[in-house]
Formats: structure tokens, sequence, C-alpha cells
């Protein structure tokens, strides 16, 4: 069939769907009229056709559903008696067409038809959601069909699978398309092709594609960057300047003129609403004179503002009254943009798309499940996410939606966790006595979190399962000693250890302590069991080390992501250990689990976490919290210094390295903005190094620090650091992770401001470690920026949790759960992970879900799966 026909008997069957509303085109039929004259000709179509449908839909406004209807019909069996293509077409859209048949009877018209929406019976299946996107070929009309074209033994003899088709009452929301029938809760294909929209064509869709968006399913979840609120009507007299406001009235003057000689346009207007005038000033937009017409109502959004003491709106957003107003007069949507699309087109085309399609979602979410959260339903949080009647349905639907995230999120981490234990684990079961004697052989006494820790860890290896823990705990809680601990319990049966740091720095730093731990006087293993293996560990020894991981000589492995390169094996690994987890990527802790049989796994972070966020986000790992600190520690006094106070710091570190102690200066990595050249990362700590030595210290060893030193460099400062070799150590954030020297007792930052509070925690963490009293000092680079309230906050608490929370709160989740999270952040798109009543109302819902129906295997249920497939689609399985 024509393009141009194509185009009709798509908008007719949408009109149809929508009760002859005159909705299937916004502003109404005949804005088609525009182009559709044109491209008709193009198509050659006989000229009494396009006269009639010209005629028809210029009429189709004014007349009433009934009028409305029998026009369309009538003019479609013009077009079917004129254009041989249309009438091959004929039954199809006469069937859809009011005056058609009843429903029965119409069944065997519809074999053969792609066109029409298919009944359940189509496709037996208990889930009644069509998945395949529409076909593409041209008899398939675009809009509202992205429905499969049935495989073709069932088209064949439709009757013959009825009998199954509504066992369960399924198929009876799908019947939907009978005459007047109510057009809803039709399962829609979520990943139709664009091009399938009305008004979409193959340009448009790669322009959509550029904005990430390729199916109904990305359209309907493309939510608004932000909106507009002109849903606050004014009379005009009540308007004051500042202002953001919609107001009607009818045009009372319109005119243009030319300024700078001709180079700019204005147009002016006055509209009145019967309480005063307002003036209307237009830029640049010459062709609005043709378009604004004295006498005629319009609405105009925008904000008010002066000119010569009169009250003005320039460049207000308008349109006419009669339209919807979708623009205005609203909360108005706006979306993010590329190049080439504009703001109006795309919200036009989404409220196309939503208006229509939202409706017909049908819901995944159980109804039980949805009013226990007291949630609207999904059509409707759609259509209000997009395009909200108030200020309270949107945030109504933004909780549903968001809701869906975060239940997804829970729904997948307890189904990994149920897969993590459908293994078995090896037992590893230690005496007490055995324990008394490694606890003695200690240096201090553990904390209670640490012992609760071991206590957890201990029933985990000897639970059958392989462990799966999440020991929490704040920088220098002591971590290390608990994983020493764990680990010297695998070793006692002889079974392999594997620790992965992400610094060689801090993978150094765990050799030596599990040294000490465990191959100390009287310990359990000889030194050359426990090696170290970082990238640049010398090529002879790394063969000797794989040899002896491969043979089972060596027992314990302390590395970086050297360990998970391909040559490495495992005689018998069993216990995996991945410190400061977030660090790595999924892929790279699944790497190193995969090199033992179901080994046991504990991961370590100093990220604090709102207990209730900790379980959702890694609730397929059980949790260890330590959260008291070894004893004899002093709080750190932390101080915000404005720029100018900056020789105070100064003055603290040269006192407190006259009395033997070492400071940290930490500089962020800044853009250079001198030249106007391409902005480079500049290295402030290393210009910084160069002056401090000069000018400010020029009595102390200045050691220098920075990501873009070798590794053996960076270990070698570090290393000469720790040894007191330098006084001050000037670096870049590289240090920020795990690296113990307790004699350092400042904690310079400047440029404080460009980071993250949990960051700034972490920096903050590096001193303090031993017992002298120790400072952290924040400058942040503006004087007003002292004011900083992230500052101040890490001023007011030691405690990581609160600052993890507020940190939240003002960073969102994506930068402070670090890699992990990165995974989720194209999932989360309404969800707040700092809204925790929402999580702990989703967590509840999942996990009594979860209990009921954990393989969602029952009919209610089936929806759901599907959409929890999608969403968990394109992350990986292992979240650990
Ligand atoms: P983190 O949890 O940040 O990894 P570490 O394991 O590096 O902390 O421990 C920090 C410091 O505290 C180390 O020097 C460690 O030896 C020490 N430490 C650990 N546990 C205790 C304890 N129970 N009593 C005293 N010091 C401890
Ligand atoms: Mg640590």
């Amino acid at each position: 069939m024509q393009p141009s026909l194509e185009k009709l008997r798509k908008f007719f069957r949408l009109e149809h769907e929508n009760s002859y509303s005159n909705t299937a085109v916004i502003g109404g039929l005949a804005n088609i009229l525009n182009y559709w004259e044109g491209e008709a000709r193009n198509d050659n179509l006989p000229e009494d056709v396009v006269q009639a449908t010209v005629q028809t839909l210029h009429a189709y406004a004014d007349q009433a559903p009934e009028q409305r209807a029998e026009a369309l019909i009538s003019l479609w069996k013009q077009i079917q008696d004129e254009v041989p293509e249309a009438a091959a077409a004929r039954k199809q859209t006469a069937s859809r067409l009011p005056a058609s048949e009843p429903e029965k009877a119409e069944a065997p018209a519809r074999q053969g038809n792609p066109v029409e929406p298919p009944v359940s019976e189509e496709k037996p299946e208990a889930v009644p959601v069509v998945e395949a996107p529409a076909a593409a070929s041209a008899d398939t009309p675009p809009l509202p069909a992205p429905q499969p074209v049935p495989p073709v033994h069932q088209q064949a003899d439709p009757q013959k699978n009825r009998p199954q088709a509504n066992p369960k009452g399924k198929g009876s929301g799908r019947a939907d398309s009978r005459p007047g029938g109510v057009t809803s809760k039709r399962p829609i294909a979520l990943n139709a092709s664009l091009t399938v929209l009305a008004g979409v064509g193959p340009k448009h869709a790669s322009m959509l594609t550029r904005l990430g968006l390729n199916t109904l399913g990305d359209m309907l979840y493309n939510f608004p960057r932000r909106y507009d609120d002109y849903s606050q009507l004014k009379p005009i007299r009540d308007v004051f300047y500042g202002q953001q406001v919609t107001v009607i009235g009818t045009l009372t003057m319109v005119d243009s003129r030319q300024v700078r000689g001709g180079k700019m346009s204005i147009i002016e207007a006055v509209i009145n609403d019967g309480t005063a005038g307002l003036r209307l000033t237009w830029f640049n937009k010459p062709w609005l004179i043709n378009r604004l017409k004295v006498g005629e109502a319009i609405s105009v959004s925008g904000t008010i503002d002066q000119y010569l003491g009169r009250l003005v709106m320039n460049s207000p957003d308008w349109e006419p009254v009669e339209a919807e107003n979708l623009h205005t007069n609203r909360i108005v949507p706006i979306y993010s943009l590329t190049a080439n699309v504009t703001q109006l087109w795309l919200r036009k085309l989404m409220h196309q798309v939503v208006v229509y399609w939202a409706p017909k979602l049908t819901d995944h979410l159980p109804d039980a499940i949805r009013q226990a959260a007291n949630l609207p339903e999904l059509g409707t949080a759609l259509l209000q996410a997009h395009f909200p009647d108030s200020q309270e349905k949107l945030k109504a639907a933004r909780q549903r939606l968001a809701f869906d995230e975060i239940f997804f999120l829970q729904t997948g981490v307890l189904r990994q966790r149920r897969d993590y234990q459908s293994v078995a684990g090896r037992v590893f079961e230690v005496e007490n006595a055995w324990l008394e004697t490694r606890l003695s052989a200690l240096p201090f006494a553990l904390t209670n979190s640490q012992k609760k820790a071991i206590g957890d860890i201990r029933l985990d290896l000897k639970s059958g399962k392989p462990m799966n823990r999440l020991l929490q705990g704040d920088v220098g809680s002591g971590k290390t000693v608990v994983a020493a601990l764990a680990a010297a319990m695998i070793n006692q049966s002889g079974a392999q250890v594997a620790v992965m740091a992400p610094t060689s720095i801090l993978a150094e730093q765990h050799y030596r302590n599990f040294l000490s731990l465990l191959a100390g006087e009287g310990g359990p293993l000889k030194p050359e069991q426990i090696r170290l293996l970082v990238g640049d560990t010398a090529g002879g020894e790394k063969d000797e080390i794989r040899a002896g991981l491969a043979d089972g000589t060596i027992k314990v492995v302390i590395g970086t992501h050297a360990l998970i390169e391909d040559p490495v094996t495992f005689a018998d690994l069993q216990f995996v250990v991945v410190d400061e987890q977030h660090r790595f990527g999924v892929e790279q802790r699944a790497a190193l689990r995969s090199k033992g049989t179901h080994p046991h796994l504990l991961v370590m972070t100093a990220t604090p976490i709102p207990r209730s966020l900790a379980l959702t986000v890694y609730g397929d790992l059980d949790l260890s919290v330590m959260d008291d600190m070894p004893p004899g520690r002093q709080a750190i006094e932390t101080h915000v210094l404005t720029p100018r106070e900056r020789e105070r710091a100064y003055t603290l570190v040269k006192g407190q390295a006259a009395s033997g102690y070492q400071a940290f200066i930490i500089y962020p990595l800044v853009e250079d903005d001198g030249s106007g050249e391409t902005p480079s990362p500049l290295l402030a700590a290393t210009q910084e190094h160069e002056r401090l030595q000069k000018e400010v210290f020029p009595h102390l060893k200045l050691g220098l620090l920075h990501g873009r030193m070798k590794p053996d460099e960076k270990d070698a400062v570090m290393l000469a650091f720790r040894d007191r070799k330098y006084d001050v150590l000037i670096s870049t954030t590289v240090v920020e992770v795990g690296v113990d020297v307790p004699n350092a007792t400042v904690m310079m930052v400047e440029g404080a401001n460009r980071f993250g509070l949990a960051q700034l925690h972490q920096l903050r963490g590096r001193v303090g470690r031993g017992e002298a009293q120790s400072y952290c000092l924040l400058i942040p680079d503006h004087e007003d920026a002292a004011e900083n309230e992230r500052l101040q906050a890490m001023a007011e608490t030691n405690d990581g949790f609160i600052l993890a929370e507020r940190d939240l709160q003002q960073r969102g989740p994506g930068e402070f759960l670090g890699t992990r999270q990165a995974g989720y952040a194209t999932s989360l798109k309404m969800a707040s992970l700092s809204d925790i009543p929402l999580i702990e109302k989703a967590r509840e819902q999942a996990q009594a879900l979860f209990a009921r129906d954990p393989d969602l295997k029952n009919p209610e249920n089936a929806l759901l799966s599907e959409a929890l497939g999608r969403f968990w689609g394109s992350t990986k399985g292992d979240v650990s």
C-alpha cells in the first residue's frame, strides 16, 4: 500500500482505538494534512481521494464521535474503492471499524492478517507479553500494532488454539479492540522498533537512536531530565516580576519590526485576559507574524520580565488555546536532547507515545504487591512521570518507578544469593583451642566487632555452602587481621588462599601483615608459603610463584590483578579475599573466584553504607559490620581552613615533623586553564612539591607520589615514607586506599571541595592509626567554598556511616558505591538510594515475594519475571 495511505490507515486505526476522540495526532487529525497532501500526490493517489481526505479531516474536529466514526469509515471505503492496494487490505481495516460485524464473526477474517492485534489464543503461552518486535514489512501498520506476526501454523487455524486460550482468563485483557471496547491492558511489545511510531521515519529514528532510544520501551522509560511547572495559571493583573507563569488571553496587538539595520527582527504583541494586558516579545522569529492573529486566544508561558518599567514576557512558549495545552498550562517535561532534535518535537512525540501506549501496558507488578506498597499502576505512573497532572501525582509516579527498580535489584540479589548457596562449599572446621592459640599469638586483643566477624566466618566455613560475606568496617577498624585469621582456618587443612588488593602498595602491606600474623614464631605457616605477586614481580620469581601455586606448595598468595592473569592456576584454591572490593570490577572478582571450585569468598570494604542500602545493593552477600575501633585511637581533629589560613596548616606540619611525626599533603588533579589550549589534567602535586620544598619546608624531606609514576616508583616512595625517610609526602589521592603509616599524624587536603565525602573520609583514615593525636586539615580552593557543607560535615563527625549518608544524599549512589554501582547506573533512573524508606518498602516486598515464589513460577508473577529479565538483562550474573 502507498505510504501515504499506510499513514492514514495507521491514524484511523489509532482513532478507533481512542474511541474517535481526535487524539491520534497531537492537535487533531487535521494536523497531518500539512504534510500528507504532498505525500499523497507523490504517491499518485487519485485527486478525489486526496480531496475527500482533506475535507473529511478538516471537518473532523467539530464532529461528534459517532459522526467521526462514520466519516472515517466511509472515507476509507471510498479509498478502497478507488485504490486497489487499499482494497487488498479491506478486511483488516473494515474489521476494526465500528460498523463491522460482531466480534466472533470476525475471527476468520483475522487469518493472515498481521494488522489485527493478536488475541491471546494466537500465543498459547501463559505469559501474555509480546516481546517480538513488529515485523517491518510494508503490510504491517506501524501504529499501534507492534505485535508479532503469529507463527504461520497458528495463524492457519486460530480456532484450533481457542480451547486453550483462556483457561485462567488470561486472554480477557486482550480482547480490547472490539468496537467501542475499552482500549487498555493489551500486552505490548516494549522492544518494538521506533519506526513503527507515527511521524517517525528512518531519519527520525536515527536521531532518536543518538539519544539511546531504540524501542518503544526506551521511549516510555526515557524520563524527563526536569520539569517546568506552568500549571499555576494566573490572571494577568496578578503576575509580578520574575514569576514563571502561564497566562491565557486574547491578542489585541501584533506587530513586527526590524532593528539593527535589519539584522534582527522583533515581534511584539499584547494579550489581554480581561484583568490586564501583557506585552510579549519574540526575537528573530519573523514567521510568527503570520501565525499570531489579533483576536485569537493563546496561552503563553514564560518568565515575567521588565522593560522600561512595564511587565513583559520575552520569547514565551505559546500556543493556541484550543490545542491540548501540551506545552503550556501544565507541568511540562524537559527531555535530554541531541543535535537536530528539538524539545518541542521530542515532547510531542513523547506525548503521542506515552499517552497512547502507557495505558495499554500491563502492569508487571502483581496487584497485591502494588497495593501493599500503596503505589499507582504502571501505566498511570509512566503517564504521570512524563506529563504530570500535578506535583503530587508526579511524586507518586516517581515513587512507583523507583520502587520497581529497587524491587528488581533486590529480587535479583536474592536470586543471586540463592544461586551461590545452591552449590556445595568445602567444610573447614577449627577447634576452639586452635583459635585460642592463634588469638593469643596476636600483638593485641581483638575488638568485639572483630570477634563477631571471625565468629560469622567460622560458621560460614563449616556450613557446607560457599561463604559470600561482605566485611564492612571503617578505615582502621582492623579488617586485615580478620582476613588473615580466616585464611589460617583454610590453610590449616592444606588448602590455598588468594588475597587480591587494588594496588601493589596495598598488596605489599597485606603481604607483610600476613607474614607477621601467620608466619611469625609459632605461626601456622612458613614464610615461603606466603608470597606476593604483583605486576612488576620479576619474571623468574613470577614463574616460581606460579609453579608453587600450581603444585600447592604456596598456601597464601597476595597480589593485585596480576593474580587473575591467565597463567596463574591453583592446586586447591578454597578461599578468596578481595580487599577494597569497590575498586574491582565484577569480572575481576569473578575471574579470581573461578580459579577455584566454589571457593569461599570474603570481600572487604571501608565504604560505610547504611544497612538497609547494603542489604539491597549487596543483598546477595552476608554482611558483617565492624563498628568499633581498636582501642587507644584518638579521634582525629578535623579543621576546615580557608586558603588564607594555609600558613597555619604549614605551621602544624612543621611542628609535628619536629616531634618526629609525618604528614600527607594531598592535591587534586586539576584542569589546566592557563593557556587557552586544550585543557589537560595538571598535576598540582608535582608543582607544589617543588614550591613547598623550596619556600615552605626547606628543612624537611619531601616525597612525591602520583598516579603517573610507575608502580615500582610508587612503591619505592611509599616504602620510603613508611620508613620515615620523608617527613612529608606530597601526593594525589593514590594514597587513599588502605596504606598504613601509623607515624603519620597530619592529613592536609588541598582543593578539598573537589572530593566527595566518602573519599575525604578515606583520606582522613590514613592518619590516626597510631597512638598520637592526629589532624585532618581541609582547604577548599575558594574562600567561600570554606562554607561548603560537606567539609563542615567532615569537621563535625568522624563517623563514616553518618558521612556516607550525607554523601549519598549529596552526590548520589554512583559516586559513592564505585564500580559495583556503575553496573546498575543505567538501570536506576528513578531510584535514589538515599530514599531509605522506599528501599525498605521494596526490600520487604521483594523478600516476601521471594519467600512465596522464588523462581516466579506462579502465573501471576509471569510478567514480573519478564520485567526482571529485562532489568537484569544487561547486568552480569556475578555481582559480588
Ligand atoms: P582496615 O580495616 O582499614 O583495613 P587494618 O586492618 O589496616 O584496618 O588495621 C589498621 C591498624 O590497626 C593496623 O595497624 C592493625 O595492626 C591495627 N589493629 C587491628 N586490629 C587491632 C586491635 N584489635 N587492636 C589494636 N590494633 C589493631
Ligand atoms: Mg584495609
